[in-house]
């Protein structure tokens, strides 16, 4: 099995690293990018959802068709600069279907905390391969 990049939207902060990590090893156009980071719920970049004074921040990494899944080279020990670069381990890298490796210890961890799995939309026409695990606050 191809591997998979796991997303655990509760720690993601939408700080860009990881878009910004991709763009800087691969040398990307300013308006070119493999991945970005979605605001959701306000209808803008960090633009907070909800009503006052019930307003919330939250962001999905979203990998568009452009991501090569990468493993990035030496200097990240095999993990993708967007994975390699992210400060709150939002991301994680690796094959599932070997139950020792990080991936899959994590993906264990937050189902044991109620965390509920999904992938973006067929119509998103995002990168195969990429699992979001979310827990609701
Ligand atoms: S997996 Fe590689 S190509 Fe894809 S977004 Fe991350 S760094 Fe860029
Ligand atoms: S996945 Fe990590 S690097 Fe990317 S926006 Fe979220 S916290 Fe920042």
């Amino acid at each position: 099995m191809a591997k998979t990049t796991l997303i655990d939207v509760n720690r993601c902060t939408g700080c860009w690293t990881c878009s910004m990590a991709c763009k800087a090893a691969y040398g990307l156009e300013p308006d070119e990018f493999r991945m970005f980071v979605r605001t959701i719920g306000g209808g803008g970049i960090d633009k907070a959802g909800g009503e006052w004074p019930n307003l919330y921040l939250k962001w999905n990494p979203v990998f568009t068709k452009k991501c090569t899944s990468c493993a990035g080279d030496e200097s990240t020990g095999g993990v993708p600069y967007c994975v390699f670069n992210c400060p709150t381990g939002s991301l994680v890298y690796g094959d599932l279907e070997d139950a020792e490796s990080d991936i899959s210890i994590r993906r264990e961890q937050l189902r044991d905390l109620g965390y509920h799995e999904w992938q973006q939309p067929a119509w998103e026409e995002t990168r195969e391969n990429v699992t979001y695990m979310e827990k609701g606050i």
